[in-house]
């Protein structure tokens, strides 16, 4: 079994390749590094290992978040331009990172998100370029065609969940003059991302697909992959531009040092990422300055550029129950959760989210504005027995997410505590434009719900939402949440100003990468764990091509 919890009872000391992390990205490269036997593989993940039911079966997800489990329990500093109001930013901490408590969808994001990374100076990462990763990650369950993987290791299928309200959303589209597209993650013609679809899941045979399942849970008899979790990188220490070593916290609380005899990969997320390189002192002088940090390598925009999908939710209350809620009766979801853990079988494998749309406000545009995630569910969905009650009230929601905002903000070590998180200041929401395109996405949402097809099973709006400019603004940031995709924290660039070169590489170290969301030059179209999946797999394949590291 190559996974350890202990630094003690690794069975070398010096690995060709160390990653840190063991998240989407984390999993991927190490799991396609330690295809080739001749290199031996570290990775390093400060949860561990969970095999909780409610991880592998769809429905628990819910359970996850309400209760924030298996979370590092982050929070964004007070923002401004929400009301001063701190909102969670859950990250996955345990094997398998944010995918293994992430809401499932799968999205590639528009062609033209990644030609936008190509024109930015991204050689290598157009569409064209990345699209074979994209197939490479995936299991397509769908219906064939050439430009979706069937072979990968990441099951892909269509949402299976059934209700009529959906059938209801999909004619209210129509009526409104939008499109349904089937599969929103190839059009034909590599036509812009635009319409309405049921939403596309990683779960496979039932059970939630993560990079843990889907990339290393089969390999562990591979004697070149070791796995060492419970343990928290605190920093990487340089020596003439080389990383060196790293500082690491054991379960213990013991400080312990690991020599880094080839590459290494920093794969910590958008938020520990540069908050790990900080604490090591790269990134912009007056930062580390205030955080009692001394500056090895001045890079200014670490931590910088902090992008963020923000949503915001419009509630429902249905006329009749659904089918979801129907399935939530105590001794139904008591039959059928375990049912679930143990055969991949019945109603707790769907998810109520079964729908994506993408909208854009200006024709011309090449990427969509706005994300609409329909969920079919209230809240507050909860198990529910008659003879106490009739359950909770069913109801719905119509989830506009702004996809390309301008508001951007910052992750700044707060000392030179490497266990002390991170301020988060996402300014969320804090450039005019993006409240603009946000009351359109409500709009949007408020024509949908309001068309004939949905208004049949609409009792009535809950909490109805201002119809005043004004007050409706006043809504907006103070319920706006985030969809958690923050990126752009490392981001890669051509320019030396980017902390990366467009290979993912350091700039100022001669061996090491960083390769996870915090890369992003830009933020993507859509949900972005797909994305991170492909960019590990390009950076795998760039890394075991040359089979020589870095
Ligand atoms: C609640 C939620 C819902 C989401 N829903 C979706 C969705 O439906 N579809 C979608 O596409 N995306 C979704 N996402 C986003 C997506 O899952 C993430 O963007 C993606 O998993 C990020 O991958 P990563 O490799 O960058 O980071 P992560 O997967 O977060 O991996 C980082 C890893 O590094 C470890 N780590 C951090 N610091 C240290 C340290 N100091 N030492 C050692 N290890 C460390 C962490 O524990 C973690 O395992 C969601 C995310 C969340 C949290």
């Amino acid at each position: 079994m190559p996974i350890v919890a202990d630094i003690d009872d690794l069975s070398m000391l010096e690995f060709d390749f160390v990653v840190i992390g063991g998240g989407s990205a984390g999993c991927v490269l190490a799991s396609r590094i330690s295809e080739n036997s001749a290199c031996s593989v570290l990775m390093i993940e400060a949860g561990h290992l969970i095999q909780h039911p409610l991880i592998r079966v769809p429905i628990g997800v819910g359970k996850i978040w309400s209760r924030r489990l298996f979370d590092w329990h982050l929070n964004s500093s007070k923002t401004p331009s929400l009301n001063n109001r701190e909102i969670e930013l859950m990250r996955g901490k345990l094997l398998g990172g944010s995918s293994s408590i992430n809401a499932m969808s799968y999205v590639r994001g528009a062609p033209a998100d990644y030609n936008g990374w190509r024109d930015a100076g991204c050689d290598g990462w157009s569409f064209d370029e990345v699209e074979p990763f994209f197939r490479k990650v995936e299991n397509w369950t769908g219906p064939r065609t050439s430009r979706r993987g069937i072979d990968g290791p990441v099951t892909v299928s269509p949402a299976k969940s059934t209700d009529i309200l959906y059938d209801a959303w999909f004619k209210a589209v129509m009526s409104c003059g939008y499109e349904v597209i089937d599969d929103y993650n190839a059009l034909p013609d590599l036509a812009p991302l635009e319409g309405f679809a049921r939403s596309q899941q990683t779960i496979g045979n039932g059970y939630r697909v993560t990079a843990w399942s889907a990339y290393l849970a089969k390999h562990l008899q591979r004697s070149n992959l070791h796995i060492l979790t419970n343990t928290h990188v605190a920093r990487i220490k340089l020596k003439n531009n080389h990383a060196d070593e790293l500082d690491l916290v054991t379960r213990r609380n013991q400080h312990r040092s690991l020599k880094i005899g080839g590459t290494l990969i920093l794969s910590a997320g958008a938020f520990h990422t540069p908050h790990i390189l900080m604490q090591s002192g790269i990134g912009s002088e007056a930062v580390l300055k205030r955080a009692n940090i001394p500056l090895l390598i001045k890079s200014e925009d670490v931590g910088r550029h902090y992008r963020d999908h923000m949503a915001v939710q419009i509630n429902f209350c249905r006329k009749d129950k659904g089918e979801f809620h129907h399935n939530m009766r105590l001794d139904r979801i008591g039959f059928n959760f375990p049912r679930a853990a143990l055969f991949g079988k019945g109603p707790a494998t769907k998810l109520p989210g079964a729908m994506h749309g993408f909208a854009k406000l200006n024709p011309s545009a090449l990427v969509p504005d706005i994300q609409f995630l329909f969920r079919g569910a209230p809240k507050d969905a909860a198990p529910w027995w008659p003879l106490i009650s009739s359950g909770y009230e069913d109801g719905f929601g119509i989830r506009p997410v702004l996809l390309h905002p301008a508001s951007h903000g910052t992750v700044e070590a707060l000392s030179d505590d490497p266990l002390k998180p991170p301020k988060i200041d996402g300014r969320y929401l804090n450039e005019p434009e993006d409240i603009e395109r946000m009351l359109k996405g409500i709009e949007i949402a408020m024509t949908l719900a309001n068309a004939p097809a949905m208004q049949e099973f609409i009792a009535d709006e809950q909490s109805p939402i201002p119809s005043d400019r004004k007050r409706r603004i006043e809504w907006i940031r103070q319920t706006a949440v985030t969809a958690h995709h923050p990126c752009g924290t490392c981001r890669m660039g051509p320019e030396n100003s980017a902390p990366l070169d467009i290979d993912l590489r350091l700039r100022g170290v001669d061996n090491m990468l960083v390769v996870d969301a915090s890369v992003f030059p830009k933020t993507i179209s859509g949900n972005i764990n797909a994305c991170v999946y492909m960019l590990a797999e390009k950076t795998a394949a760039m890394l075991t091509s040359a089979s020589r590291g870095l």
